[in-house]
């Protein structure tokens, strides 16, 4: 797959790669994983040890800076995952575990491996509310899939449902798996993730009749009466964003199984708020992974290796 940057040393030199992911993960010296200890670590040289490989004098364990992040017990070379993440990040729609495994040549099994462990590592470390400063929250939910062991039928019951919060201002999106579109549900939510001083759209639906009131205003979009021109209050913004997910799921993922479906949605979240249109280039989402990588430390401890 030809393209500029890929050229750069860190794709392709395991050395260069290890430079490359300590210079983010440790921007001020290493770290010890295992005390947290930053005086007296050294690095181990010699042809026989372990690439990166340091030694903590504190608390004599070793590590390397793998340890603690997505990167942890997996034998995939450090500049094959960077690699990987450089096609996530530049992909416009996701990338298939398939396309991965045929373009980095790592098995199957590694290629789905690798792609949620970045797809964690694209999770917003950002919890601070959407919002805020009078702008605009459009709220709105949806249905998606087919849940395990419930037989398709007409209705809704058969598929997971998904709130979606979109700041109209930001373009930032944050969406959630939801059991039930419920009051017990969604309030919380919207609630945790919207400043009070915004102004918050939603359309009629009963989970919104009550216990908005927190906010500078809640207005509700009525689509039976088929609403036109009330100015802003519309909930287009986050249905156009619904209906990209919604595009990208059946092209590129086909149907995922609803426990994962979370990590799907962060991945495109992650897309969303770093699209092209807000300024975000392939470099600059590649070295948000990486930091998303840094925030996760340690969350990834005793998983299945690769
Ligand atoms: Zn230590």
């Amino acid at each position: 797959m030809p393209h500029a940057t890929l050229s750069a040393k860190h794709y392709h030199d395991e050395d260069a790669a290890f430079a490359y992911v300590e210079r983010h993960v440790w921007p001020n010296g290493p770290v010890c994983p295992h005390c947290g200890g930053v005086e007296r670590i050294a690095k181990l040289q010699g042809s026989a040890t372990r690439k990166g490989l340091h030694k903590c004098y504190q608390c004599r364990k070793q590590f390397t800076v793998r340890q603690g992040t997505i990167f942890e017990s997996s034998h995939v070379p450090l500049h094959i995952w960077l690699q990987a993440i450089f096609f996530v990040a530049g992909s416009k729609k996701g990338i298939s575990s398939n396309q991965l495994h045929r373009t980095l040549g790592v098995t199957l099994k590694t290629a789905w491996f690798m792609s949620h462990r970045i797809r964690e590592a694209m999770r917003s470390g950002d919890l601070s509310p959407l919002g805020g400063d009078g702008s605009v929250v459009e709220i709105d939910e949806t249905f998606i899939g087919q849940r395990k062991g419930v037989p398709v039928r007409r209705g809704l019951a058969h598929k997971t449902p998904v709130l979606a919060l979109v700041d109209r201002q930001s373009g930032k999106s944050r969406a959630f798996v939801i059991d039930k579109v419920s009051q017990e549900q969604v309030l919380p939510i919207v609630k945790a993730n919207i400043d009070r001083e915004s102004y918050v759209i939603t359309d009629e639906a009963s989970v919104y009749r009550s216990g908005m009131g927190d906010f500078i205003e809640h207005a509700v979009v009525n689509h039976k009466l088929g609403e036109y021109g009330r100015g802003p209050i519309y909930t287009n913004t986050v249905e156009g964003y619904f209906s990209i997910f919604k595009r990208g799921m059946r092209g590129v993922y086909q149907w995922c199984d609803e426990k994962h479906l979370h990590r799907y949605l962060a991945e495109f979240d992650f897309r969303y708020s770093n699209r092209v249109a807000l300024g975000c280039n392939d470099e600059d989402r590649a070295d948000r992974i990486l930091r998303g990588i840094v925030g996760k430390r340690l969350t990834y401890r005793r998983t299945c290796a690769a």
